[in-house]
């Protein structure tokens, strides 16, 4: 087994870690709300939280990974106020609410595939659950952690000392970045009080909802996570991921609940992944056309090559998206790619030689996940003195947790399926260009292909193109 130290959120140190049983790693992602599609934002987190798995995997843990689908309850604020998002999204598109989340569930995996997320071993949709979400709010009520007022069920934040252990921030803070377009909850005793299970939902139209002690209603956001954890992982949970929003007040409200639920500790790692923002600022599924991995595809973009650009930055740090390094990387990619592809394969390995690489390389992802030491060390070995055979065995195993296809075998000549797809459309912008007497976009259109290293030539036939080696 190779040593991982992470940052923990709830010590604010970089820690070693150490899991609850030796060898097994028992994770737990908090999933999408499956309303509208993934911005890359959102897969930003789902990507290092795939190379987090793989990290333990390649130093050798077992691991149990589980992540929820949120498909009830998340309401468009954290703070419990503001309309269910599953309903936006169906009333948006004049569907039920059942058919958005399968809609937008299925889109969600389809670009993680794209992105060579890999599938947690569980996934449960929170509609799944819901008599263990009554079963546990009923003990937390029996233990005096919850309380019925105006129809639904809150959490008692005030029975707690230590509520904030996990954001550790003072509560004027919280409540300025959290809480801004709430209207006072009158049925609360304290301001950070949340809801378990609502029973007076504002909304008539409320699509689903279940029989519980309490009324008909559905369950909070929070206690789907908690539930959902314990369920599949057992009290005792050794790493809780989640972006950097997801600390206050979902995962401070999580570790409430499960806490006073259990009787005990329940996780000793959080590991949380700071936003990446467009230019504009803060991401938003709200203002139409938003980042997708759709969008870089319908623009020539590998997914993959988004992948690297997250891998090139560390999961402490913000990121800013933008297309000029989103072109930067696309030609770091397509190079790196062009170069492990012209490796031979004769030779037997060097395992001595290797094995410094092997230790580089699980040495930077052991060094809080630096993703992008990581990747020198691709850029290492390709220089090294090694034979190429030596030299493609340790990318294929670096790209266990990479996920670039490094080493994926393309046919001589093949181009990406994407790629193609966009010259095609560009060249028929061009030739309507043309057509329109427009010739300043049409030669910037053919200066955009340039620039990503596609060459279009006009004969008798029409226009053809090919790839600039
Ligand atoms: P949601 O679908 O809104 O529940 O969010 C899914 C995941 O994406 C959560 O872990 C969020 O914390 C995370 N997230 C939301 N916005 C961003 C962003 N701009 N950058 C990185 N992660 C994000
Ligand atoms: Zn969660």
């Amino acid at each position: 087994m190779r040593e991982i130290s992470l940052y923990n959120t709830l010590t604010k140190k970089i820690e070693l870690f150490v899991p609850n049983e030796e060898g097994k790693v028992k994770m737990y992602t908090c999933g999408p709300t499956v309303y509208h599609f993934a911005h890359i934002g959102n897969l930003r987190s789902y990507i290092m939280e795939d190379v987090l798995e793989k990290a333990f995997r390649y130093a050798g843990y077992d691991v149990k990974r589980v992540m929820n689908i949120t498909d009830v309850g998340h309401l468009s604020s954290d703070a419990d106020s503001g309309e269910d998002k599953m309903l936006m999204g169906a009333k948006r598109e004049h569907k039920s609410v059942m058919e958005i989340a399968a809609f937008y569930r299925n889109a969600f995996f389809d670009d993680c595939r794209k992105l060579n997320i890999k599938t947690p071993d569980v996934v449960e949709p929170a509609t799944n659950c819901i008599p263990e979400f009554i079963e546990m709010i009923s003990k937390l009520i029996d233990k005096g952690y919850a309380y019925e007022a105006g129809g639904n069920v809150y959490f008692d934040t005030g029975k707690l000392e230590n509520y904030y252990v996990l954001s550790n921030q003072n509560e004027e803070e919280l409540m300025v970045g959290a809480r801004e377009d709430v209207e006072e909850d009158v049925n609360k005793k304290n301001k950070t009080d949340f809801v378990l299970w609502f029973t007076k939902s504002k909304f008539d139209d409320q699509e689903l909802k279940w029989e519980s002690p309490w009324g008909t209603g559905y369950p909070g956001w929070h206690i789907e996570c908690s539930a959902i954890s314990i369920k599949h992982l057992g009290e005792k949970l050794d790493i809780h991921c989640g972006g950097i929003d997801n600390v206050f007040p979902h995962h401070t409200n999580e570790i409430a609940q499960s806490e006073t639920y259990l009787g005990h500790k329940w996780c000793n790692y959080w590991f949380h992944i700071l936003h990446l923002n467009d230019n504009s600022g803060k991401m938003s599924k709200s203002k139409g056309d938003f980042l997708t991995v759709s969008l870089l595809e319908s623009k020539g973009y590998n997914p993959l090559v988004y992948r690297m650009f997250c891998l090139q930055s560390h999961y402490r740090k913000p990121l800013v998206f933008s297309y000029d390094v989103l072109d930067n990387v696309k030609a770091a990619y397509d190079k790196l790619i062009k170069k492990i592809a012209s490796l031979g394969r004769d030779g037997e390995l060097e395992q001595d030689k290797m094995e410094v690489f092997r230790t580089a390389f699980a040495e930077s992802l052991g060094s809080d996940i630096n993703t992008s030491q990581a990747l020198t060390v691709v850029y290492d070995v390709l220089k090294a003195d090694l034979n190429d055979a030596s030299k493609r065995a340790l990318l294929e195993e670096f790209d266990c947790v990479l996920s670039l296809d490094l080493t994926k075998e393309v046919e001589a000549g093949e181009v990406d399926a994407d790629l193609a797809a966009y010259v095609e459309e560009m060249i028929e912008k061009r030739k309507a260009a043309r057509r329109e007497k427009d010739f300043a976009r049409a030669d910037a259109i053919r200066d955009e292909l340039l620039q990503k290293g596609v060459e279009i030539k006009d004969t008798r036939e029409g226009t053809t193109w090919s790839i600039l080696s």
